[in-house]
């Protein structure tokens, strides 16, 4: 059976491939299908976005799909960049989280609270897309650190833990981010789902 995961970003690719590869289904990504879909990510939430994914290249596909929409949320910019984290700056990766911690300078650390948020949308071909939500908190730290994960881990600080999240081996931001929550609280829809088509 075919899972469609639609995402074309190479970081989150890496982390489905990981954290659905006990799930019974073949994983393919809209490259493989020549899908190339500009969804618009105009929505006025997460949910919003994630949906019009998935249910845009379940319509192009005619497979089960999903798809997430996610976040960084800091405090002391009051939830920013939030739905904006792939636009907060102009560049690559590294240049918006330089811009983060530009903008964060002189923030005292008990104000550097901040969390990732990922909302995960299945559609189907049958029946209403189902939602599911996964967050992790963490601090934004006064400089980037480790090589590991993707976009703003680097400067995602897990104080339970004493590192960033880019300094985590895969396996371990696999067991508690935001993305790997929003997985666990899916798999059994997506297990009956791939059942039942
Ligand atoms: P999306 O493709 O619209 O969901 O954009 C998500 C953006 O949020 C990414 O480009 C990253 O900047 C950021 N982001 C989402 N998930 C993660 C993660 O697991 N680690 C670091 N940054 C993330």
């Amino acid at each position: 059976m075919d899972l469609l995961i639609a995402t074309r970003n190479p970081g989150k690719q890496r982390e489905y491939r990981e954290l659905l590869r006990n799930v019974a289904a073949n994983l393919l990504f809209p490259e493989e299908l020549h899908l190339n879909i500009d969804v618009q990510e105009d929505g006025k939430t997460y949910a919003e976005n994630a949906r019009k994914k998935a249910e845009q290249h379940e319509a192009a596909s005619g497979l089960l799909t999903v798809a997430d929409d996610s976040g960084l949320e800091v405090d002391a910019l009051g939830g920013a960049p939030g739905l904006r984290s792939a636009r907060y700056a102009e560049g690559s990766d590294a240049d918006r989280l330089e811009a983060l911690l530009q903008d964060l300078r002189g923030v005292p650390w008990e104000e550097r609270t901040a969390r990732f948020r990922c909302v995960l949308v299945v559609a189907a071909q049958a029946g209403r897309p189902v939602q599911f939500e996964g967050v992790c908190e963490g601090m934004i730290a006064r400089e980037s650190k480790g090589k590991g994960g993707f976009g703003y881990d680097p400067v995602f600080y897990l104080p339970g833990r004493g590192c960033t999240m880019a300094e985590l081996a895969r396996e371990e931001k696999n067991r508690i981010s935001h993305r790997a929550r929003a997985v666990e609280s899916a798999r059994a829809t997506l297990e009956r789902l791939l059942h039942t088509a």
